[in-house]
């Protein structure tokens, strides 16, 4: 008994836990998709270190399988597997703490959010996982042996404040999580879930595309009324991506797309397609219709997990997806890797490159084809990812075209819409060559500025861009259909056309110049600490001056922002 060890959940465990067992949940059934998931994972994990890492050859992993038990009399369910297991040290670590970082930020969000659905979607995202056990168990007992070690540890929790742990001799390797189950309540959403028809629809439901074999023991009656036992495996293990697309119904797409992104939502756009020829594979891709809380934290990653044909290697391939597409969920299977690939091979492999930009403008070309086809949905996505999509226009040279043409943005011209930049081209007035557009941190902030007097005035429509990114994409965009982007904030901006020709113009403006002849050179001097220059303007109609930027000039937006970058 003196091997017990006794500790104490970390903070903010403790809070989530709490939200856990008391709130957030309506659909108690999830807690064993993601014990199922967690026990696939570690069996993903046992076969790759088996192929990959020679200390670990030695293991057989012949029969790789996921179990479920149920003890009526003790009134418990056993989730098992024997997979890659955890070590003292790995449960203390993992089970013990969150290390994900955000998590202040999402128990801040949750605590904020209005209604039960948004709190759902949040925890999901954020993976609760192991923790959904305390939802229908008072006490969850956790036996598990890491492979390639000899002995294994329990670890053992009423999920209140504190867990115990101690070791225990002859367990195989792997993990067994037991719940001991807290009465049906149907009240409550919980249901018996000892019941073997209640465990089939579960499965059925989360777990189908689950590629390891689920299996259950299951009593029959047979014709002279004895019942036997016999083993039944409840999953179709059918990876969906590997399915002709005719063939995959709707319903089908969402519940893969549930399984690997935990998004309640079904999403957007779903992209299924499949190369052949000299680099083979199948992608499924989605978009999903909200965005993470997190996409736009430093630590977040892509969506899309890679598979060597059917075997699972790494989830968050970055190599295949873009930064700026990081929202993008889903799988590709390549028929041609090594199971061994790395993450900097793959960052280097010329054919993945390849897969990449075909997958790139697949997904471009979805949302585009969503612009042309079904703008409320555009609308929404655009809403939702845009700001990353603008992100585009600085890291992918390559699809500058397309990305311009789904861009999105408020203008002057209605302040109720936001305007493509196409339909901008085609309102513009005769004469004028430029895109106009003003940067600035809100809408109202940019449409009170002095610069807009004599643009509106004048009838010309500016482009208001409020995301910190705008700035840096219209800088470094050269041009859209021949216009080039044009800030009415920078430089000397020529108003109402030439007036060549126009000689009363011409000597009504050498007049004003005169007039201004003295002032202006002492104007410059006076204030020479803040400004380079005082010139007159021809941008003004009720404001007596205004600050402009050099056509060069680092923003005060932007300053603010690579500042916030730490540059
Ligand atoms: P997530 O699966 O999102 O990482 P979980 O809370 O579901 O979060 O699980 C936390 C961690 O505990 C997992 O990442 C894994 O390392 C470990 N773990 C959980 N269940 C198992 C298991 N059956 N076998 C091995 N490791 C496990
Ligand atoms: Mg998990």
């Amino acid at each position: 008994a003196s091997s017990v060890e006794t500790m104490e959940f970390q903070a903010e465990t403790r809070q989530l836990l709490r939200l856990v067992i008391h709130s957030i949940y309506s659909n108690k059934d999830i807690f064993l998709r993601e014990l199922i998931s967690n026990a696939s994972d570690a069996l993903d994990k046992l076969r790759l270190e088996s192929l990959t890492d020679s200390g670990l050859s030695g293991l057989d992993t012949s029969d790789l399988h996921i179990a479920l038990e149920v003890d009526k009399e003790a009134r418990t369910l056993t989730v098992r597997d024997n997979g890659i297991g955890m070590s003292r040290d790995d449960l203390v670590e993992l089970i013990g703490t969150i290390a994900k970082s955000g998590t202040a930020d999402l128990l801040a969000k949750i605590k904020d959010s209005q209604d039960a659905a948004t709190a759902e979607n949040l925890i999901g995202q954020f993976g609760v996982g192991f923790y959904s056990a305390f939802m229908v168990a008072d006490t969850v007992t956790v036996r598990t042996r890491r492979a390639g070690t000899d002995s294994g540890t329990q670890w053992e929790s009423d999920g209140e404040g504190a867990y115990t742990l101690r070791p225990v001799e002859d367990l195989p390797v792997g993990t067994s999580v037991t719940l001991h189950l807290k009465p049906v309540d149907s009240e409550d959403g919980l249901a018996d879930y000892l019941s073997e028809s209640k465990i089939r629809q579960i499965v059925k439901q989360y777990s189908d595309f689950i590629r390891w074999p689920i299996r259950m023991a299951a009593e029959r009656t047979d014709a002279e009324g004895a019942t036997t036992r016999e083993v039944d495996t409840l999953n179709s293990m059918k990876a969906l991506w590997a399915r002709p697309r005719a063939e995959v119904a709707e319903s089908e797409y969402h519940e893969f797309y549930q399984q690997i992104s935990h998004d309640w939502q079904p999403p957007a756009e779903t992209i299924h397609m499949r190369a052949e020829g000299t680099f083979e594979y199948e992608a499924l891709l989605f978009v999903p219709s909200q965005a993470p809380f997190d996409l736009f934290s430093r630590e977040t990653r892509g969506g899309v997990q890679l598979y060597v044909k059917r075997v699972f290697i790494m989830d968050d391939c970055e190599a295949l997806m873009p930064d700026y597409l990081r929202f993008v969920k889903g799988v590709v299977d390549a028929h041609d890797l090594s199971l061994n690939v790395s993450r900097e091979i793959l960052q280097h492999d010329r054919q993945i490159r390849g897969v990449r930009r075909r997958l790139v403008k697949k997904v471009l070309g979805a949302v585009k084809d969503m612009q042309a086809k079904d703008a409320e949905r555009y609308a929404k996505v655009w809403a939702q990812f845009g700001r990353a999509l603008k992100e585009g226009l600085i890291e992918d040279p390559d699809n500058t075209e397309t990305l311009l043409e789904l861009v999105s943005a408020a203008s002057t011209h209605d302040p109720e819409k936001t305007t493509t930049l196409r339909e901008y081209v085609e309102r513009m007035k005769d004469g004028q060559d430029a895109i106009y557009y003003l940067t600035g941190e809100t809408r109202a902030m940019v449409e009170n500025s002095p610069h807009m007097e004599a643009f509106t005035a004048k009838g010309y429509e500016v482009l208001i861009l409020t995301d910190p990114v705008d700035e840096v994409w219209v800088d470094r965009v050269p041009a859209f259909d021949g216009h080039r982007f044009q800030s009415i904030a920078k430089g000397q901006v020529d108003l109402g056309g030439s007036t060549e020709g126009d000689e009363e113009k011409d000597a009504e403006k050498a007049r004003h110049e005169q007039d201004f002849a003295a002032l202006l050179p002492w104007l410059t001097t006076a204030l020479s600490e803040q400004v380079k220059e005082v010139r007159l303007s021809s941008r003004l109609t009720t404001s007596a001056a205004c600050i402009v930027g050099d056509a060069h000039d680092v923003t005060p937006t932007l300053e603010k922002m690579y500042r916030a970058m730490g540059q």
